[in-house]
């Protein structure tokens, strides 16, 4: 990370930390000497994400949903409220849990923050953005989000805790932040969580065809979880209160991501095509020049060495 952009909190607030991406910024906290309390309604998240982390000195682990108020009582310089269902497996199935989260858990996140004076960041994420009528995606773009889709109970739990997050800051002054995350990937995913990369990797390693929706000429860019990580704490170190974009801008289409994964596992599975789901978006890739110039950020890890290194995780769990 820069030099200028780090910062050493002394006790951070994570929700959500025993999820994919929340238990790796736990383990990054951990590791440049902050304290971190990792907030887990284990919703969707797992207490193996946090095993390695239970006998460190400075973790320590509530279960509590952030959808009802709660406090902490020591000293809070940063919150990074990453707690949401985020996988479409996990918001269909929950789907006011997730908009509550949004609403309620983001409401009670920030209470927290204002409470202490501490930094707050939201995890945002491009479902923001909708069908995207522009692309890349910067975010100056408003979005084309259908409220009463099937996927709108998390595209719409985004967008209203960003404008929470805004009006808390317009009202009370909380110094808050806003990263809008797109796909990212990396160890600790699950492998049923109807994601593309761990769905891909599990048919693969099992040697099953790899189901790739409509015509997989559909595009996504995707984040290294480690690359993910060092947005995020650059963004919470900055003084940026406008939303940031944290992604890949390199694109690439489903076939040609299935084709990769088969390839480093070295599989003989086929591609099958199957139906694609409603309002799946066409295009996803984001425009980070607001991240390249304000926070130094860009994606460093090359899509097929991060993939490699993923597969090798899968391939030790499954
Ligand atoms: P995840 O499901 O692995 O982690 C989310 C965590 O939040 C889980 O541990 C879950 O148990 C917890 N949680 C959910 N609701 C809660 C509640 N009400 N109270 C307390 N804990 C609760 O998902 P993830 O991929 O790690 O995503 C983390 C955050 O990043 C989410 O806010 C998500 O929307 C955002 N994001 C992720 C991606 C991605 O590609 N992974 C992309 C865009 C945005």
């Amino acid at each position: 990370m820069n030099a200028a952009l780090s910062r050493n909190w002394k006790h951070a607030v994570v929700t959500g930390g025993a999820g994919f991406v929340g238990s790796h910024l736990c383990t990054a906290l951990l590791a440049q000497g902050t304290s971190v309390t990792c907030v887990d309604d284990l919703s969707t998240g797992t207490p193996q994400n946090i095993a390695p982390l239970r006998g460190m000195p400075g973790f320590r682990f509530v279960e509590a949903d952030v959808t009802e108020p709660f406090e902490v009582r020591r000293d809070v310089d940063l919150v990074l409220h990453f707690a949401s269902p985020a996988a479409p497996a996990d918001y269909l199935r929950l789907p006011l849990h997730t908009l509550d989260t949004g609403g309620l858990g983001t409401r009670n996140a920030l209470a927290v923050a204002r409470t202490h004076g501490a930094r707050f960041v939201l995890a945002s994420a491009a479902g923001v953005y909708g069908h995207p009528q522009q692309h890349p995606q910067s975010e100056t773009c408003w979005g084309h989000v259908n409220p009463v889709g099937p996927r709108s109970m998390y595209d719409e739990a985004k967008r209203f805790g960003e404008a929470m997050t805004t009006a808390e800051a317009g009202t009370h002054g909380t110094d808050t932040g806003i990263v809008r995350l797109f796909n990212t990937y990396g160890p600790r995913m699950r492998s049923h969580d109807g994601r593309a990369v761990p769905t891909f990797v599990r048919q693969a390693l099992a040697g099953e065809p790899v189901t790739v929706t409509g015509d997989g000429l559909q595009t996504r860019s995707l984040c290294h979880v480690d690359d993910t990580v060092r947005g995020v704490l650059a963004a919470a170190a900055s003084d940026l209160r406008v939303p940031v974009n944290l992604g890949s801008p390199v694109e690439i289409t489903m076939l040609e991501l299935a084709r990769l994964i088969v390839e480093l596992t070295g599989s003989p599975s086929q591609v099958r095509f199957v139906e694609r789901p409603p309002d799946d978006p066409a295009v996803r890739c984001p425009d980070i020049t607001i991240a390249r110039g304000k926070l130094q950020w860009e994606p460093e890890v090359a899509l097929r060495d991060g993939l490699a290194r993923t597969v090798g995780w899968f391939r030790t769990r499954l």
